[in-house]
């Protein structure tokens, strides 16, 4: 069945949405994107991610397309057309449509475009079994701070890492990990610390990685923000990820070697518990 997607103030089919060739996010990847969880119909700390593309925004000196109020009423009139009980809402938000030229001119009408796709979160066979990941170097642009939709390094990683029979890669950079491909990367150490990389422009700021750092230091977990290698992460007692869609899931082989006993552990899975027990009661 056709979604309904939304480009540019209209509500449209899927098949008559229509972008032009000319917009600045096709020719140079000028764009900012959000992917925001929707569980019960709900939306997942909507605050975090409007907050978030308000800064990326900032950063390239890009103008907002709108305010926050009227993108949360599109984010829910596409939650209503569409039926959407769970999955995501993908939005993009780019310089807009110009002659080609590296320099733009000022002034220019951003392109807003938003869709859903329907996806189960909350049941997912990746975080019963666990994730496998390879370590490959990290050769994204050095402000992986701002959420682009230049994502052509982390779609190669990927696919290295599924070329090898894994699931991700976990990106390394001066010997330390950055982060996943499309996600923050965390270890539990053997004594039972919570470790996850500082924030830095080296890094996405994960409106997930946020969440579970409030809710572990909540629930009295130890916690440190700081960079780690995959050398100590093969030997941590547990390894996790976290994303908007994928909430926290487990890491349980790193580089061909297990993760601890190499199965999920019960710090990430409590934690996912939590993250999924918390968010359903704040989403809007
Ligand atoms: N890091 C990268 C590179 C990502 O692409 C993402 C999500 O897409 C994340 C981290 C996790 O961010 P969030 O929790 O806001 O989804």
């Amino acid at each position: 069945m056709s979604r309904t997607v939304y480009v540019n103030g209209a509500y449209l089919p899927e098949e008559e949405a229509r972008v032009s060739i000319f917009d600045r996010a096709f020719l140079f990847a000028d764009g900012v994107y959000e992917v925001t969880s929707v569980i019960d119909g709900k939306l997942v700390d909507f605050a975090g991610h409007a907050r978030r593309l308000a800064r990326s925004l900032a950063e390239l000196d890009m103008p907002a397309p709108c305010s926050e109020d009227e993108l949360l009423a599109i984010h829910r009139e596409l939650i209503r057309r569409n039926g959407l009980t769970e999955g995501m809402i993908y939005l993009q938000v780019t310089r807009g449509a110009a002659d080609r030229d590296f320099a733009w001119s000022e002034g220019m009408t951003p392109t807003l475009v938003l869709f859903t796709q329907a996806r189960a979160l909350i049941d997912s066979p990746a975080a019963e079994r666990g994730l496998k990941v390879i370590s490959l170097e990290d050769l994204r642009w050095g402000r992986r701070d701002i959420k682009t939709v230049q994502l052509l390094y982390p779609s190669m990683a990927k696919m290295q890492a599924k070329a090898r029979g894994k699931d991700d890669a976990w990106l390394v950079e001066d010997g330390f990990v950055t982060e996943g491909t499309s996600n923050n990367a965390w270890i539990v150490t053997r004594d039972g610390v919570l470790v996850t990389r500082d924030l830095s422009n080296r890094i996405l700021h994960g409106i997930t990685r946020a969440a579970v750092l409030r809710f572990a230091r909540e629930a009295q977990m130890r916690v440190e923000e700081r960079p780690f290698t995959i050398d100590e992460a093969k030997d941590a007692a547990e390894a996790f990820v976290t994303a908007a869609t994928t909430f926290v899931t487990p890491v349980v082989e790193i580089d061909d070697a297990p993760v601890g006993d190499g199965a999920p552990g019960p710090v990430a899975r409590r934690l996912r518990a939590i993250y999924i027990e918390e968010s359903r009661k704040a989403a809007i």
